[in-house]
């Protein structure tokens, strides 16, 4: 029995392994695009960028004592037909499978800008990062295009290592959609204070300069010179490869409460790439990218696989996360518990907006999550998740 495995990053590797501690004794194949073995992204933005962590730091390290794991790296796949249950790879080679575990998380979105194309990058992957770190010297000018997560990480970290930073989005304050208006307008206020400097409510118009990049021009006209720009303006997931199994892939694979792609016996999607119901906040199907939610996606998914393949008797579970993720921006660190993007207000219920703090987010008076500010907070973040989840189970009844 094969289960093939399409995609090289956590939410891959996590799948191998938790299918090898339920039991399964078939072969397991992994398709990766990427020449690299799973390796951790987050570090991508701050430790490997300004130099805490090596790229051997960054290998999760595979289970390479079990044969029955085949890693084709640097192989991607193009197509499937979930009737035939094959799967084509770029070289033409044609797999089967039993069980097919979709784990492709996501691509950074690119928009169409007139002017030099040099000196215009992204970050998603290790090579990203490595030619981003290469440009990151003391001196240089960088245009973030975008003020998400990331967009605000490697603004903080760029200027940790010397760099000229400014910032340009087209929301009204960083990281609007998950924060909110408030706490995003806080932390653009901590990163002003830091010397970042934010162009909000403007896009990039026109990259300006002769063979490459030496400046952009923003809506309103103004010119910010720029040795390069890093657009970090969303993601679009990996699903081309699921095209034509009449599976609904607006935003992600849609899974069923059992994260089947499409409600599909045998075929599950996990991590960034899948779009499911978390009952535990009574959402509408959601992505979610974030680290945990590559891992916590996999226990279920496996546990569906096994069940479908016939290879257990236990009946799987429905998918159920308290989603958190972590976000280290120079002196800005946030960890948050639940959906926070789910509030509709928000009310600050430990320390003070301006210091170390922590915010409750809540929708039409129910909380849906809690973001904690600053280092020492932090430490009692499992006393906040823990809470939070009393509080949904409670509503919910999960
Ligand atoms: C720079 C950066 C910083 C981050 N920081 C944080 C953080 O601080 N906190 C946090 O919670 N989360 C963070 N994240 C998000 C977190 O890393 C992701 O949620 C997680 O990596 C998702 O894992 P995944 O396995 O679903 O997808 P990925 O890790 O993206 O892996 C998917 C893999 O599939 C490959 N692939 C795609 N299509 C195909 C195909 N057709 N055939 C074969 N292979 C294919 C891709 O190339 C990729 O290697 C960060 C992400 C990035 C990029």
């Amino acid at each position: 029995m094969r289960v093939v495995i399409v995609g090289g990053g956590l939410s891959a590797l996590r799948s191998a392994e938790n299918l090898r501690k339920r039991g399964f004794e078939g072969e397991i194949v992994v398709v990766a695009d990427e020449e690299h073995l799973p390796y951790n992204r987050p570090p991508l933005s701050k430790e490997f960028l300004w130099g805490d962590a090596t790229q051997d730091e960054l290998s999760f390290g595979v289970p390479a004592e079990d044969p029955g794991i085949e890693w084709k790296v640097g192989h991607s796949v193009i197509f499937s037909n979930l009737e035939e249950k094959t799967l084509t790879l770029r070289n033409g080679e044609t797999l089967t499978y039993d069980g097919l575990v979709a784990a492709t998380g996501v691509s950074s979105r690119r928009l169409s800008i007139p002017g030099p194309q040099e000196g215009r990058i992204v970050l998603r992957s290790l090579n990203d990062a490595i030619s981003l770190k290469e440009k990151l010297k003391p001196g240089a000018r960088l245009v973030c295009l975008g003020a998400g997560f990331i967009g605000c990480e490697v603004a903080r970290t760029a200027q940790r290592v010397g760099c000229d930073v400014d910032i340009v989005a087209i929301d009204p304050v960083p990281m609007v959609v998950p924060l909110g208006k408030d706490v995003g307008a806080e932390v653009q206020r901590r990163h002003e204070a830091a010397g970042v400097r934010f162009h909000m409510g403007q896009s990039i118009a026109e990259m300006l300069g002769h063979d490459r990049i030496e400046a952009v021009k923003l809506d309103d006209g103004t010119e910010l010179p720029a040795d390069f720009v890093l657009e970090t303006v969303g993601s679009v997931p990996n699903t081309e490869w699921l095209a034509g199994n009449a599976l609904d892939l607006k935003n992600g694979v849609l899974t069923d409460a059992y994260l089947r792609c499409g409600g599909r016996s045998g075929v599950v999607a996990v991590g960034d790439v899948a779009r499911f119901a978390n009952p535990m906040f009574a959402a509408d199907p959601l992505r979610i990218e974030h680290w945990q939610t590559a891992i916590d996606t996999t226990v279920f998914a496996t546990a569906t696989l096994m069940s479908d393949l016939g290879l257990t008797d236990e009946e799987p579970k429905p998918v159920s996360i308290m989603p958190w993720f972590w976000s280290d921006q120079g002196n800005v660190r946030m960890t948050s518990y639940g959906m926070l993007g789910l509030a509709d207000s928000t009310e600050v219920v430990e320390g003070e907006i301006t210091g170390e703090c922590a915010v409750s987010y809540l929708r039409d008076g129910e909380q849906v999550g809690i973001l904690l500010i600053g280092t020492e907070i932090k430490q009692r973040g499992a006393r906040f998740k823990r809470q939070l989840a009393k509080t949904r189970r409670g509503l919910t009844a999960v």
